[in-house]
């Protein structure tokens, strides 16, 4: 025999309150952002057209377009080789569902664009990488686009540009991905035993396979402050050499004092700086 009969007792349910308390002030969505370099908030019309952190200096990941905005002469952009595109060499799965979204999130065909600009009136071979796109991952679209432009700027007697933005090769074109790294170094020899210039940006972030080929292979490198320039990640080395690996390992302003970079130049003073370099090394 039960001794406690459970009695349902009869409970009247209340709305749940949704509605919005009036005197909790409302911040409206994109007014601030955070920095991920200084993780202060920062108000985004304070980032300015530059998208540079106002406080720290970090320059704020950015889009080919964006880019090409802010360094090519207004109109002057020529786009080549838009239609190479990625394919699925290896039949890894789910890849051309990752390309397709990556396709329609950022309007673009391949994670760089390519093409001729003008910069303070010097015309330039141009490329932009885009990290909003496979993590700017270079398989083979990204690896014959570049290879074109340095081949494109060999003929046409043109200096090159490039803004690196990677996370190193992409891992679903396996073998393929990794030639890349052989093929653009070729092409960039090909252009600088022409007598050619070519100057590397990084940006944030530089890594893996990218690093490892053309990023580094400029007559000259530039950075954007506070980039991440590196090969592996931290992770991985601190998990190889069972050490603690300091703050600012592999941010640009450390690669610098080590001597791989030649100069870190804050995005206001990018075009003019690239304007110069070329006004030095270019004739006509
Ligand atoms: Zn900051």
């Amino acid at each position: 025999m039960r001794l406690f009969k459970k009695k349902r007792r009869p409970y009247i349910s209340l709305p749940i309150e949704t509605a919005v308390d009036d005197h909790i002030p409302q911040v409206p969505d994109g007014m601030f952002q955070k920095c991920p370099s200084c993780k202060q908030a920062i108000y985004t019309k304070d980032l300015g057209a530059e998208r540079e952190c106002p406080k720290c200096g970090y320059a704020f990941r950015i889009t080919a377009q964006e880019r090409l905005n802010l360094i090519a002469d207004k109109d002057s952009f020529e786009e080549w080789n838009k239609e190479i595109t990625s394919t699925n060499p290896l039949n890894f799965p789910d890849y051309e569902e990752k390309i397709a979204q990556a396709k329609k999130k950022t309007g673009l065909d391949s994670a760089i664009v390519t093409g001729k600009a003008q910069i303070e009136g010097f015309d330039t071979a141009l490329g932009v990488m885009d990290s909003h796109f496979i993590m700017g991952s270079m398989g083979q679209a990204v690896g014959e686009k570049i290879t074109h432009l340095f081949e494109e700027a060999t003929k046409k007697q043109l200096p090159v540009i490039l803004f690196t933005a990677s996370g190193g090769a992409r891992m679903q074109e396996g073998i393929y991905s990794l030639m890349q790294m052989a093929k653009t170094s070729a092409a960039v020899g090909e252009h600088s035993r022409a007598g050619l210039l070519y100057i590397t940006v990084l940006t944030d972030p530089t890594t893996g396979g990218v690093t490892a080929s053309f990023a580094m292979l400029g007559d000259i490198i530039l950075s954007e402050p506070q980039a991440l320039v590196g090969f592996a990640g931290r992770r991985v080395i601190e998990q190889t050499i069972k050490e603690k690996l300091p703050k600012n390992f592999q941010l640009a302003e450390d690669v610098l004092a080590h001597g791989f970079i030649d100069k870190i130049v804050p995005r206001k003073e990018l075009k003019n700086s690239l304007a110069l370099l070329l006004d030095l090394h270019v004739q006509g």
